[in-house]
């Protein structure tokens, strides 16, 4: 792509530059990325030069780590276009931002309410629900789908009176799709219900602006978007968190405490309890700063281009089927083989040092409908290059044509995810 430079945006990132990543093609970025030096930096910063316990001490070092935090929510508040800190909680990451919310806000909720998913989702926005939709007695019900691919515009054939929360994923992790949440937000438009938005892949490839998704909360995890792992964001409408519950009880979330009862802080800290990921908070800091030093459009445009650059030639291989789209895609090829099992050919490409992912990517319902117990997933971040593409694609296309003396000697085992 003329407009970005990839390899300079990959010399950032001081794994590929180790002896021994030299030659490796990292495809696994829907999973994790790699992280950008700024990151590393400033995590070992704050321990050579700011490690304390935040609020509830007042010494030289507690003040600068709480002012550190405090910061990082601030820049966290603009990276999602929060209205004001008090709506950013900082949690491990986006599965534990969706246990807090399936908690907090089934407390309000009665037998026979109704919670609207997709089945697209991750089982980070599945399991949550099911845990207390069986303790509630409520009912999870479906977006229509076909082969597991949610009719997002069908949406309205599943809200009914009784449905108090819709939560579904701004893209898919298996199969790259992009969820159209502006139609969303028409056809959820005065309804009385809590619109979640998983943001966990989203937030990668795209700017996040909760105003103009115009959702009452919304998860993701840093360690997806180049910041580290062990930290991620809620955000929540202050007015909402204001009347929720407390998810986890401890320390820094309470104003006052007796022997029989509490009373919680303020927001935010009323959702975030005992000790946080400080160091991760830093690093999510300068992740955060390392986004926004990117011309994130241009990123976007060359991760589409190596996208269609994939699908184009693995298009026509008559062994492989493309499970995946490149049009509105955040960067993710999925694919199965009638000719072999997809970890056979993700153990070849893994001995070309060529990192993908086999299994159901966490989203076991989705690969089901689809009728596959498992795909290969290749997924993109910035540092991409053609390069890495062409050897993919070249890696694949000498698999295909050895299948017939690979069948006689590659074992298959069970995919785990
Ligand atoms: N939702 C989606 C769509 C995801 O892709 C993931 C991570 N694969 C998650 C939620 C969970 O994120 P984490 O493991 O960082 O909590």
């Amino acid at each position: 792509s003329p407009v970005f430079d990839a390899d300079h945006f990959k010399s950032q990132f001081p794994l590929f530059s180790q002896s021994e990543n030299r030659q490796l093609v990292y495809l696994d970025n829907a999973a994790t990325t790699q992280k950008p030096l700024v990151v590393i930096d400033a995590i070992r910063d704050f321990y050579l030069h700011s490690n304390a316990n935040t609020h509830r001490s007042s010494h030289r070092l507690a003040r600068r780590a709480t002012e550190m935090v405090e910061r990082v929510r601030g820049q966290a508040a603009d990276f999602l276009g929060a209205a004001s800190t008090r709506e950013i909680i900082f949690t491990r990451g986006a599965t534990e931002g969706l246990n807090l919310l399936a908690h907090s806000l089934s407390a309000d909720l009665q037998a026979g309410d109704e919670i609207v998913l997709t089945t697209a989702e991750h089982h980070a926005n599945l399991v949550p629900w099911q845990m207390v939709a069986e303790r509630l007695g409520l009912v999870i019900r479906y977006v229509p789908e076909i082969a597991g691919v949610p009719q997002f515009e069908r949406l309205p054939e599943v809200l009914s009176s009784r449905t108090r929360i819709v939560s579904m994923t701004a893209g898919s992790n298996a199969l790259g799709f992009r969820t159209d949440l502006q139609q969303m937000r028409k056809l959820l438009a005065d309804r009385e219900l809590a619109w979640i938005v998983d943001a966990a892949q989203l937030a990668a490839h795209s700017a996040v602006d909760v105003k103009t998704i115009g959702c009452d909360f919304l998860v993701c995890s840093a360690h997806k978007f180049y910041g580290p792992s062990g930290i991620g964001l809620l955000y929540g409408r202050a007015d909402l968190l204001d009347t929720l519950p407390p998810w986890q009880g401890g320390g820094e979330m309470i104003a006052d405490v007796d022997l029989h009862s509490s009373h919680y802080a303020a927001l935010p800290h009323k959702f975030e309890p005992g000790t946080s990921s400080l160091a991760a908070i830093a690093g999510l800091g300068a992740a955060i700063d390392f986004l926004n030093g990117q011309d994130r459009t241009a990123i976007a445009a060359h991760e589409q281009h190596l996208l269609s650059l994939i699908h184009k030639n693995l298009g026509d291989i008559p062994e492989i089927s493309l499970l995946s789209r490149p049009e509105n895609n955040l960067g993710i090829v999925s694919l199965v083989s009638d000719r072999c099992a997809p970890v056979d050919l993700m153990q070849w490409l893994d001995g070309k040092d060529i990192a993908v992912r086999v299994g159901h990517h966490c989203a076991q319902p989705l690969a089901r409908a689809a009728g596959h117990t498992a795909t290969l997933r290749a997924s993109l971040a910035g540092y991409n290059t053609e390069d890495d593409v062409a050897q993919f694609v070249a890696a694949v296309r000498e698999f295909v044509q050895q299948l017939d003396r690979l069948d006689e000697t590659v074992v298959s085992e069970p995919s785990v995810d």
